[in-house]
Formats: structure tokens, sequence, C-alpha cells
């Protein structure tokens, strides 16, 4: 019984009771009797679905009964927050838990209160980098999904701040969550961990392909599962599920096509709904709705109003939560997802179907089978312990050989072995300087040594390979002036600790350095044919030292309305002052940003766009005979335009229609552009570059999606684009104006809402802001608005 478990805290036994949780799921136990809640490192590599989190839950809970601090490295940030609701729970028994999400610089100090704290491996990295201050009295660190340091992109962030932690605290116990992989033992190996490898799972799986009228399964049966008419199989085999009072959970390759088969499913899936169905159904997608107002919010409910639904990344977390409670709550017949959150979210369903087993690989330069371990985690997610007698994962082929092919290569097939990506060069640009910038180590040897540290390491007998590229990244730091190397010792300069502490991939920083000085040297020039005309940066700008203003200090400046901040500094030179677009298409061009791709008939459009505006890019453009250069070029434009759509206040929905993205993905370019601008900023402070302010200003209108005349007024809290562009255009046109302002005007920009308006009101800092009695008065503007 879990209440014979030893370490935890009082009351721990009785709510995992509440649960339904009687008993430890025997890797469960086997984890405690390994040491688990004595503070011992483990790897567990268990199946999808045998209760990882509880593992990592009860370390924890030790760990602060002992009155240490725990940390749980989620791989993504959509699912931090998920994780922190979970472990809010906690809270009732006195643990406190905190997420630590956005903004890479802060260094987070009131976490330090917290006795749980949840952040991505690279916030976790980045507060290593910024000191912070509770980083060192950590005693248990979880890292979920440890197997992704196979990851070429975000693999070598996590074992590398594994590989930290573990040296700033000496006694650390390190609890790294698996998918059953290859060589489970070897990165036990690595972090000195027990290790805990299981195939046990709470409930059977079948695993079967279908081909013709029937399912094949690994155990030699078969169900009768008929193709009709101008059914697709997925169909078929929804219809099935559905007709013994199953759901179904499909996996697809991409956001397209988890939209289009959750539409295709609906059919399947209305005919089977009773009325009381139809009606939650309903209210459902009129919840759906209510969430946000565009296009994908309205796709979503209309297949919702039939009981389907599509779950991807591109989708708003409350969209999500209320997609995943519907189908746990069996209201959601089927879900089509793609695989990235699926595989962290606890969804179980009666059948899971891997439609897919292909996805478009822009390196591989083509569609590639996925790996074992993908697959054999979304089979994972088939069958509900306590509800169904099995749980059925089905692959599809529509011949005898790809079935055979698909019983080779993943049914009878054992996972892959989990390999370090860290050997790669973009990572250890990144990784080398925040080692050499945060004092890590200050010479090729004690970078050698740090580096012996990691699953790299352990898993390669031959050091010469990473000796080299060490040599080559060094050589690479100290090319662009981000490094200095005097008798043998190497230290970090200014610049090259602004870049580490920011976040950047050098190479993102060395494009914006540059970028930037090239804009200063036009400038220079104009300059120098209109002598006198310029004024300088404002004089507070300049008294800076070394220009480290952060986000946040920026943040409070603007909200104490501060309007030196918004004003140009210069406007006589236009050709000399970065325009945002030159600015959005600078931080597109970096690696930190992931670009859009260019569709069929993009490539004109953005060629004419290029040469529209050649004159505002921060750099060359390159000749269209550079082929790859040039088509990189137009898709930062592309990425750029996005951005630049945002801050001109074109309405969300046109934006995805216009570049074929969801929601999310706006949002994801958002921040993205908003931090990348942030670090420019400072970047262009350390250098004393006269752009700053204009970088400040763009960054400013990408934060709220607003022109510049709306900066002051979308920057108080409540008010965001819509709102402000509404007062303003009833003549409140800045925070002072809504201070004084007639009420009956302001309540009438804001339709009439009163709780709106006197939170908003208050936010601004008006004396009286109750709008009791008042009566809402239409200006003319507002009501064309
Ligand atoms: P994983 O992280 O391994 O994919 P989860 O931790 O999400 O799996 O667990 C799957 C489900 O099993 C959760 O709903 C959890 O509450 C439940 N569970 C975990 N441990 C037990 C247990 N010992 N007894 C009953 N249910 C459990």
């Amino acid at each position: 019984k879990p209440a014979e478990i030893p370490g935890l805290p009082p009351g721990v036994d009785d709510q995992l009771a509440g649960e339904g949780i009687e008993e430890l799921y025997p890797p469960q136990a086997e984890a405690v009797e390994a040491g688990l809640t004595d503070g011992e490192s483990l790897v567990a590599s268990v199946p999808t679905a045998s209760g990882k989190t509880l593992i990592a839950e009860l370390a924890m809970l030790s760990a602060v009964q002992r009155g240490g601090k725990a940390l749980y490295i989620v791989p993504l940030r959509a699912l931090a927050s998920e994780k922190k609701t979970e472990f809010e729970r906690w809270e009732d028994h006195g643990i406190s838990v905190g997420v630590s999400t956005g903004n890479y610089e802060s260094s987070g100090e009131w976490l330090a209160s917290r006795d749980i704290i949840v952040a991505t491996s690279e916030k976790v990295d980045s507060l290593v980098r910024n000191n912070a201050g509770w980083i060192d009295q950590l005693s248990c660190v979880v890292a979920d999904e440890v197997h992704l340091v196979d990851d070429r992109n975000r693999g070598p962030t996590l074992e590398v701040t594994l590989a930290k932690l573990r040296q700033i605290n000496p006694g650390l116990q390190v609890v790294a969550l698996s998918a059953t992989v290859g060589n489970a033992d070897e990165v036990a190996d690595w972090l000195d961990a027990e290790l805990v490898h299981s195939e046990w799972r709470p409930i059977d799986l079948r695993m079967g392909v279908h081909f013709g009228n029937a399912i094949n399964f690994d155990d030699g049966s078969q169900r009768e599962v008929p193709v009709e008419g101008s059914q697709r199989q997925t169909e078929a085999l929804v219809g099935d599920t559905l007709d013994e009072g199953g759901s179904t959970l499909v996996f697809v390759n991409s956001r397209r096509n988890a939209e289009s088969a959750a539409k295709r499913q609906g059919g399947v899936v209305e005919r089977r709904l009773d009325s009381d169905e139809k009606a939650d159904l309903q209210d459902l997608a009129e919840e759906i709705r209510g969430v946000s107002d565009t296009e994908t919010s309205d796709d979503l409910a209309d297949c919702i109003e039939n009981g389907a639904a599509f779950h991807h990344a591109g989708l708003a977390s409350e969209h999500r939560s209320l997609v995943e409670d519907a189908f746990r709550d069996r209201l959601l017949k089927v879900i089509c997802a793609t695989p990235t959150l699926a595989a962290g979210v606890n969804t179980p369903s009666r059948r899971v179907i891997v439609r897919d087993w292909r996805r478009y690989d822009g390196e591989f330069g083509g569609m590639k089978p996925l790996d074992v371990l993908e697959i054999h985690q979304m089979c994972g997610r088939a069958g509900r312990p306590g509800l169904d007698p099995y749980g059925e994962a089905v692959l599809l082929s529509k011949d005898a050989d790809t079935m055979d092919e698909l019983f080779e290569r993943y049914i009878w097939a054992d996972p892959e072995a989990v390999r370090s990506k860290l050997a790669a060069e973009p990572a250890l640009r990144t990784h080398l300087l925040a080692t050499i910038s945060s004092g890590f180590a200050n010479s090729r040897e004690g970078l050698l040594e740090f580096l012996e540290a990691t699953l790299y390491a352990t898993q390669t007998g031959d050091d010469g390979r990473l000796e080299s590229v060490t040599d080559s990244v060094l050589a690479y730091l100290e090319a662009n002036d981000f490094i200095e190397r005097e008798d043998g010792t190497i230290r970090a300069t200014n610049i090259g600790h602004t870049v580490s502490r920011l976040y950047l991939d050098p190479m993102s920083a060395a494009e914006i350095v540059d970028g930037l000085q090239y804009a200063e040297q036009n400038r220079g020039e104009e300059a120098a044919t209109s002598e006198g005309q310029r004024e300088r940066p404002a004089a507070d700008e300049e008294a800076e030292p070394e220009g480290f203003v952060s986000a946040s200090e920026l943040q409070t400046d603007a909200e104490d309305g501060s309007e030196s901040e918004t004003e140009p500094v210069d406007d006589s030179q236009p050709p000399a002052r970065p325009t945002p677009l030159g600015l959005y298409h600078l931080v597109s061009r970096t690696p930190d940003m992931y670009d859009l791709y260019l569709k069929s008939g993009d490539r004109e459009t953005y060629t004419e766009l290029c040469y529209e505006h050649e004159a505002e890019f921060l750099g060359r453009v390159p000749s269209e005979y550079e082929d790859v250069a040039f088509e990189e070029w137009l898709s930062a434009l592309k990425t750029a335009k996005l951005l630049d759509d945002w801050a001109s206040e074109v309405d969300e929905d046109r934006i995805t229609e216009r570049y074929g993205v969801g929601p999310g993905d706006i949002r994801g370019k958002v921040e993205t552009a908003e931090w990348l601008l942030g670090a420019a900023e400072q970047l262009a402070g350390t250098l004393e570059l006269s752009s700053r302010v204009a970088v400040r200003e763009a960054k400013k209108r990408i934060e709220y999606g607003v022109r510049e005349e709306l900066i002051d007024l979308a920057g108080v809290r409540n008010v965001g684009r819509k709102r402000a562009r509404r007062l303003f255009e009833a003549g409140i046109e800045s925070r002072a104006d809504l201070r004084e302002a007639d009420k009956g005007v302001v309540l009438g920009a804001l339709r009439g809402r009163q709780k709106t308006a006197e939170t908003i009101l208050e936010n601004v800092g008006r004396e009286d802001p109750s709008l009791e009695d008042v009566e809402a008065v239409e200006t003319e503007t507002a009501a064309v608005a």
C-alpha cells in the first residue's frame, strides 16, 4: 500500500488513495525499492501510461519532506502549465508549486520560495547561466522524457543542463523518466543512477496492422473490419470502435492533416450520437468558440459538434484542455492528433490508430519514417485501465508488402538507443560560450573536463572528435569577439556575456550585431552629408552603463507611462533609422527563429516585396543566383511580413489565412520576435549603437500588436490591441487621456462592458474608476469601429 512508502509528507497516502491509487504499479514499487524516496538517483525506462509521473511525484514529495527543493524539467513549454496544475493538488498538503516559463533572461528569484518548480530545459539552462540563487538549493531534479537527449535540436540543452546541475549540487538526486529505449543502462551509467527498466503495462496492448478487410494482430488473431464503398480505413476503424462503445485516438503527421481528418471523422461519429450527446457537444462547441475569435476556434467547434476534434501544438491551451477533458469524459469520440504534445498528455483511448508513420523532414529532404520509439509512444496510449479489457493499436497498410514491413519495422522491433547529439556544432557553440561566460570553465582543458561529464563522453570512447569540434567552436567564438584568449585563459567579452545571458545562439547574435552595425554605417554616411542635423540619443540613454537594461525594467518604465519611451529620437533621416520591417527581417534571419516555408507562388510574391523594400534591409540582399541564401532571405521576409502585419493591427484571422498558420503559430512567432528584439536592443546598448531606440519601439509594437500611436494605450493591463484602437478612435489617445476622459465615452468605446471598463480605469490609475450609473456614449468613430 502507498501508506507504507517511507519518507512522504503526511496525508499523501490518503490523497493517492482518494485518486484510486491503492497500490503501486510494479515499476513504481521497484523504484521505491531502489531508494527513490531516500534521495537515490534513478532512471525509469518504462512504457507510456505506466505511471511515470507518480514516480516523479514520490521523489519530489519526499525531497521536500526532507527540507529540500525539487525541479521538474518538461520537454515543451506547452506542457509546463499542465504539469504545474497536476502538482498543485499537493498545495493542500503545504507544498508550493511554481512554474517558470518565458522571459529567458530573468533569474526568477521569486521561485526561491517554491518547493516544486516546473520549467523547460531551455529555461533551466538560462537560469543556470544567470546564476539564479536557488539553483544550488535543489536537492531533486526530474527530467521528463529524457530520451529526448537524442533530439538534435533540444537534446544538447537537456544534456548540458543535467551535467551542470549535477556539477553545482554534488549530492543532487536525478530522476530521469524515459520511454522504453534500447540503452537505458547507458543513460543510468551517465547519471550514476539506479535503473528501473520494465516492459510492464497496466493494461494489455495488442498491436496490429489493418489491411484489406481486417486487422491482423501480433498474436496472430484477426478482427474483421470491412472498408465499405468510398470509406477510408480510418473511418471504418473509428466506426467499428464506436459500435463497441469505445473511442479512438488517430495520429497523423501534420496539423493540417489533423484538421482535415477530424472533419471527415465527424461524419462517421455524428450518425452514432444520441440527442443528449448532441446537446452536450453543442455546449462544448460554444465554449470552444468563446475561447478565441479565430478560424481555428470555429473549425474546432464545427468538428466538435459532430463528436470529433483535432489536437496539435497550434491550438490555444484552453482549447487543448477542453478537448482532452471531453475525450476523457467520453463525450468526444475521436481525436485526430499530431504526436508532439500527445506524448506528454494523459489521454488514454480504447483504440489508437497510427495513420501516418512517415513525416516530412526538411533536413532529410523528404518523407522520413518515424522512430520505433515514437510509434511505441503513440501506441502506448491505447487502453483505459479499469475501463477496457485491453488496448488496441493499429497501423494501416494498403498492400501485403507494406504490412510485412510495418510488422518488421515497428511491431516486432525494439526501440532505438538514445545517442547524444552534443557534438553537433550549433549545440556546442551555444553551450561552450555559456560555460565560459558563467565561469564554469576558463580554459580549453577546463571545458574538455566539463564535457567529460556529459552523455556524449559516456557514449564515445574517442575524445578526438569532441576536441576537434571544441577547437573549431572556440575559433568561431573568438572570431566574432564573443571570447578572448590570453595565455591559455579564456574569458567571455562584454558582448559574449550579453549573448549568453540573453540565451541567444551565438550565430543569431553575430547576425544581429552585423545587421545593426550595417545600419550604423549607413547612418554614418548620411550623417556626414548633413552634419549637425541629427540629435544624439536622449541623454539618459547614453548614461546607462553597458546598456544593461533588462526587459522587465523597460516594462516598468512603459507602465509608468513615461512617454519618452515611445518618442522617436529622430525622424529627420528616415533611411538611417532602421524600420520595423527591416528589424523584423533581421531577427527572422537568425537561426533562433523558425521561418515559414515558402509555398507555391510565394517566391514571386516575396521576391517582388524584397525589391520594393530593399533599402530597409539591414544587410546585403543575396543575389538571386545564390539560390539557397536567397530562398532563406525570402522565407525570413515572409516571417517578417507576418510580424509586420501583426504590428500593424491586421486581424488575427486575416493573418492565419494569409500565411496558412494557426493562432498558436502567430503567438509563437510573436514571442520569439519579442525576445530576439529585446536581445537586439541590449546588444545595441552594449555596442552603443544609435539604433537602440528604434529596436525598442519595434519590440513594443510586436509585444502589443499595434501601430506606433497605440503603444502607450495598449500597454495598460487588460486593454490590448483591439480595445486600444477603439479607445483611440473615440478620441482617447493616451494613458493621460484615459485618466481624464468622459466615463461615458470610455464605456461606449469598450462596448458597454462595465466590469472591463472599470478594471481598465483602475489599471491606468484613475482616481474613481467606478462606472455605476454611467451611460455609454457612442461616439461616431467608435460606432464605425
Ligand atoms: P506515463 O507518464 O508513464 O505516461 P502517467 O503517469 O500519465 O503515465 O500515468 C497514467 C495514468 O495511470 C494516470 O492517470 C495515473 O493517475 C494512473 N496511475 C499511475 N500510477 C497508478 C497506480 N499505482 N494505480 C492506479 N493508477 C495509477
